[in-house]
């Protein structure tokens, strides 16, 4: 499974519509400074469902609605969608392209789309979550986040790795049979 593309349109500083489009393996965003690139994953971040707008460097979600420029008005409202590579059926759905979309208005209408159907979070989580990606999991790590890492005693590193790794919801299943 892998990151095909990345599609924008008032989202920070992506005012345009605009995609993105990934390889398989190591992607890298270069720019300078202020071009947008921790925008770019905080749209991966946003869209797969991530609740808090501090963990977007916002103050409040509506603040990653594109607010205007030196040339243009504020956005009404921010839209982004991930295409995702399934050909090996990570995510369990038939389908060898999953679509993911959140869009959110400054009317505070909002919602999600998984291929162009409106869907809930909490769907849309658990489909994430079988694949150990989503939010709370250790797709994204920051630049704070890697001194976290590299800081913590062995036996909380190895905590982060479980997660990652997606065994973490097994160690936690073995745990509440052992208390039974
Ligand atoms: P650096 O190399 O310093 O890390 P960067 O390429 O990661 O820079 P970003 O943090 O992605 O840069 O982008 C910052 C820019 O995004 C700032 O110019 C900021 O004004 C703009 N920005 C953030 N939110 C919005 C918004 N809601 N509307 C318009 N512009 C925004
Ligand atoms: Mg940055």
């Amino acid at each position: 499974m892998y990151l095909k593309s990345l599609s924008l349109r008032g989202f920070k500083s992506f005012a345009d519509s605009s995609t993105i489009e990934f390889a398989p393996g190591i992607n890298v965003v270069v720019g300078p400074n202020g071009s947008g690139k921790s925008n770019i994953v905080d749209a991966i971040s946003w869209v797969l469902g991530t609740q808090t707008p501090k963990a977007l460097r916002s103050a409040k979600m509506e603040d990653v609605i594109f607010a205007g420029g030196q040339s243009r008005g504020a956005a009404k409202s921010s839209k982004v969608t991930i295409v995702l590579d399934n050909a090996e059926r990570r995510l369990s759905l038939e389908l060898a392209e999953v679509a993911i979309t959140r869009h959110l208005s400054r009317s505070g209408e909002s919602g999600y789309e998984l291929n162009g159907r409106d869907c809930r979070l909490i769907d849309l989580s658990e489909l994430l979550l079988d694949a150990s990606i989503g939010r709370g999991q250790h797709t994204i790590i920051s630049q704070g986040n890697l001194d976290v890492i590299l800081d913590a005693k062995a036996s909380d590193r190895r905590l982060t790795i479980e997660d990652a790794s997606g065994i973490a919801k097994y160690r936690r299943r073995q745990d509440r049979t052992a208390r039974r």
